[in-house]
């Protein structure tokens, strides 16, 4: 089976065949700037940075090139920065490095190439002249705007047709725009404002015109795959499309993923609504790689509903997982009989992690392969089934699909060095047979939460 992912835009699963068969182009819209990253940014992150891994993994790793952005000009910047008595840019400063620590906590790959808005200035006043000069933006006194009617293919991402908005939308009494989803993408200055020189004077760039601007410059037009969170569909994808499909007179992009919302009692997690949490406040309570494992376990589309029994469920499940590594890592067993299936086993297991991943990258049923696996595995280590250079073998193939999720690394780091020597001290004492060091080093461990159990087959170790 070829990969398969489903496309917000025609609203069904579909092979995907990128436009130059030795790259693949993807954009990621980022999140603004003011202030920290909350659970939403971090799965959007996570998500993405999975089916980046993926295509990865499929095409080759330096035949991606993924880029995503930061919004460090709008409103809420303007506002935050306002409030904080420092400038948009001192406010960016300082809120960017705090996403990339979130980020990179979560696991969350560095992008090909890391826009921020306001070096794209120049680009931006480009397109909107461009928009300007075919008679699809006018000038207002605030500012310059699309005009939506002008453009007929409005509305085909979302599903949604002109006279329907146009018959639901609000319309203020001041509103001078031709239609009132016509949207911005130039404001004129307002004083105490940052400003660019533009034809149309002073003034600051809306914000969907930002990423048509960055995608362009960096992956041309049309690029492959343009993701984000499902509340961006409308308007500003939408909006997207229209302003660089008019102004560049092409297709804009070819598959539209987006991922699917938090839930907190069912209720959709925002920043409205009042019920969302940090990455920060949460990785007090809950490490990083349980939250992007706590992710994993809902497929990227679906709601995924947060609280504190799916995340203990996600630290569990994470805690098997370093058990097993630890069994791999100290495994000392002598083979009684060898396992003749390994091979097969590994091959199915490789085989099935890809015909998940390739449905519309299926990562519970990726996770739920790893567990099936781990269980088949642990039943040979306990029963002494395992020739030592099998565990190479099978440490290769899940390093392999981990390429991909990107969370058992972490799980390894957990015996240190000092603790590394007395699990070897302790050998040595058991083979010298002098049980009092060894039962000594046996609760020197446990006070560093290592639990030793010797078996008939050898020692296995849990972490507790
Ligand atoms: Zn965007």
């Amino acid at each position: 089976m070829e990969l398969c992912f489903f496309n917000t835009l025609t609203r069904q699963k579909e092979h995907f065949q990128p436009i130059n068969q030795n790259k693949v182009t993807m954009y990621l819209c980022g999140p603004t700037v003011y202030d920290h990253g909350h659970l939403g940014h971090g799965r959007s992150a996570v998500a993405f940075d999975v089916i980046r891994r993926y295509l990865e993994y499929c095409f080759g790793a330096d035949r991606v090139i993924f880029v995503t952005n930061y919004t460090d000009i709008d409103d809420k910047m303007i506002n935050r920065a306002k409030e904080k008595g420092i400038t948009v840019k001192e406010l960016a400063d300082l809120i960017i490095p705090e996403y990339e620590a979130d980020y990179q906590a979560l696991g969350v790959k560095k992008a090909t190439i890391q826009t921020k808005a306001t070096d794209y200035i120049r680009e931006m006043i480009e397109l909107i002249q461009l928009l300007v000069d075919k008679d699809y933006a006018y000038e207002l006194e605030d500012g310059v705007y699309f005009e939506i009617e002008k453009w007929t293919d409005y509305g085909k991402l979302s599903g949604q047709k002109q006279t329907e908005l146009r018959a639901g939308a609000r319309v203020e009494s001041d509103d001078r725009k031709r239609h009132p989803h016509d949207f911005v993408l130039w404001k004129k200055e307002k004083p105490g404002e940052p400003s660019w020189d533009s034809p149309w004077g002073k003034g600051r760039p809306g914000w969907h015109i930002e990423c048509s601007a960055m995608s362009r410059t960096n992956l041309g037009q049309p690029f492959d795959i343009h993701g984000g969170g499902m509340d961006l569909i409308f308007p500003h994808h939408e909006d997207e499309i229209a302003q660089s499909e008019a102004g560049y007179g092409s297709s804009f992009c070819n598959y539209w993923l987006h991922n699917g919302f938090i839930t907190v009692n069912k209720e959709k997690m925002s920043k409205s609504l009042g019920n969302f949490f940090t990455l920060k406040d949460i990785f007090t309570k809950y490490s990083p790689q349980v939250v992007r494992y706590f992710f994993l376990t809902a497929h990227y589309r679906s709601p995924i509903e947060f609280s504190d029994a799916q995340l203990e469920q996600a630290k569990n499940a994470l805690a098997r997982l370093r058990d097993f590594f630890i069994s791999l890592n100290y495994y000392k067993v002598q083979a009684q009989t060898a396992y003749h299936e390994l091979e097969g086993v590994l091959k199915k297991l490789t085989v099935d992690f890809e015909q998940a991943m390739n449905d519309d990258f299926d990562t519970p049923r990726a996770l739920a392969l790893v567990f099936e696996f781990v269980k088949l595995i642990n039943r040979q280590l306990a029963t002494g089934n395992l020739p030592k250079k099998d565990i190479s073998k099978i440490r290769d193939t899940l390093s392999e699909i981990d390429q991909v999720l990107g969370i058992f690394p972490a799980i390894e780091k957990k015996i240190d060095s000092d603790a590394e020597k007395m699990i070897k001290e302790r050998e040595k004492a058991r083979k010298a047979k002098n049980w009092v060091r060894s039962d000594a080093l046996r609760t020197e461990l446990l006070k560093k939460g290592i639990e030793v159990e010797d078996t008939p087959y050898g020692t296995v170790l849990k972490i507790i």
